[in-house]
């Protein structure tokens, strides 16, 4: 069923609760880089110039399930206040009589932010009384923290059911479109392309999208542990040796399906694991090659990036999650760097599914060139594969 919208609320005068991510990268007690700070604006512009009085919560870090001011989201209103040019209030805590004073006294247009959740076992747990607490007075809930929607918390699920209506912020409302709406009925060909370390990690969003997609690229360690299933040497490569039954149930399902898994033919081999190391690509695998021992296979290999990127430059919507080596380490990146490349001119609709891809999208520039990046590591993957997010799901519908 659809899910309530931001913009269909009426908050004029009425006490607005919303979940933000505002989960910052923090250095020396300074906020690192405000991106997330900086994506919540559009919700949290739209509710003040609405007229509501609008009251922020959030988690930061990894606190123990008590007040630890390493994480303390005080640094935060004082950015968000820069950011939006007016005063933001701060609350120590998120629940408890002082706060509910500072929240009474919000005028129309003002805003509030509330200390950690997290300073809270009770939130992880998601305590009903808590979700009570942090509720509050306030009628109307707003969710636009996509990174914890796949989390039952008490900011997340608990909450909604303390309040009469629930909605979605712009965030949640933009993932939802590009990595659910969209892909229900893809232009095709739709590509997958997969990477990253575990297979473990991926087997759900490979089985899921395998019942949609018409073909999957797989680089990273996980190739590995597909290619040492279908009997060749990967010498000393990564493999996850208990998921080698499974490798070849994923690959008969494929070709079951009629569905392309490509994986690399070849790959860049190196003694040493560190930049600047000699690497070398192996000879490819459909030829009888193997990776010797004391070999370890870091990235995609020559011919592997030129059938990968022609694939890519054939599909019309495309799914990117997972680098297709050690792209961290410049010696290693050749494969993430070109398939991100291909990616981003392909003629397509493309998603960059979150995590370590998004941070290669970024270290090559082309954020711009993509269709969507996702903000959620395990939230996104969910989505792709098919899973309802209880921080969604408990959502008003329309
Ligand atoms: P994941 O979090 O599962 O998406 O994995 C991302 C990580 O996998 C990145 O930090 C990469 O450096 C790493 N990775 C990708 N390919 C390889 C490889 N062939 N060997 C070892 N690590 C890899």
């Amino acid at each position: 069923m659809p899910k309530l919208s931001i913009r269909a609320l009426e908050v004029e005068n009425r006490e607005v609760l919303m979940r933000v991510d505002f989960n910052v990268p923090l250095k020396d007690g300074e906020i690192a880089d405000d991106t997330r700070i900086q994506a919540a604006l559009p919700s949290i512009k739209h509710l003040l110039a609405a007229g509501a009085k609008l009251v922020l919560c959030s988690h930061l870090g990894r606190p123990k399930g008590d007040p630890d001011p390493q994480y303390s989201l005080r640094p935060v209103a004082v950015r968000l206040g820069e950011l939006l040019g007016k005063e933001v209030g701060f609350a120590d805590d998120c629940v408890g009589e002082a706060v509910a004073g500072l929240r009474a006294a919000l005028a129309a247009g003002e805003i509030l932010l509330l200390e950690n959740t997290r300073f809270h076992a009770a939130e992880k747990g998601n305590d009903a009384e808590f979700a009570h607490a942090l509720a509050g007075a306030a009628t109307i809930f707003v969710n636009d923290a996509f990174g914890t929607a796949h989390r039952a918390h008490g900011s997340t699920e608990g909450v909604t059911h303390h309040v009469e209506r629930s909605a979605m912020g712009f965030l949640i409302e933009r993932e939802l479109e590009f990595l659910s709406k969209k892909l229900e009925s893809p232009e095709r060909p739709f590509l997958v392309v997969l990477g990253g370390k575990k297979v473990s990690d991926k087997i759900e969003v490979i089985t899921a999208l395998l019942e949609k997609a018409d073909s999957f690229l797989v680089g990273g360690a996980m190739a590995y542990t597909f290619l040492k299933a279908q009997g060749h040497e990967v010498g000393d490569s990564l493999v996850e040796d208990d998921k080698l039954e499974l490798a070849l149930e994923i690959l008969a399902k494929a070709k079951e399906k009629e569905v392309t898994f490509l994986l690399p033919i070849d790959s860049r081999l190196t003694q040493e694991f560190k930049e600047g190391a000699e690497t070398r690509v192996s000879t490819p695998y459909r030829d009888g090659g193997s990776i010797e021992a004391n070999w370890e296979g870091i990235d995609i290999g020559d011919q592997a990036i030129e059938e990968f990127c022609a694939e890519v430059g054939r599909a019309k919507t495309i799914i990117w999650n997972g680098p297709m080596g050690v792209f961290e380490l410049t010696s290693f990146e050749k494969g993430t760097k070109e398939v991100a490349q291909a990616i981003a001119e392909a003629d397509a609709l493309t998603i960059v599914g979150g995590g370590d891809s998004v941070t290669a999208v970024k270290k090559y520039n082309l954020d711009d060139a993509m269709s969507f990046i996702s903000t959620g590591g395990g939230a996104s993957l969910e989505l792709l594969e098919g899973k309802e997010l209880p921080g969604v799901a408990a959502l008003s519908e329309i």
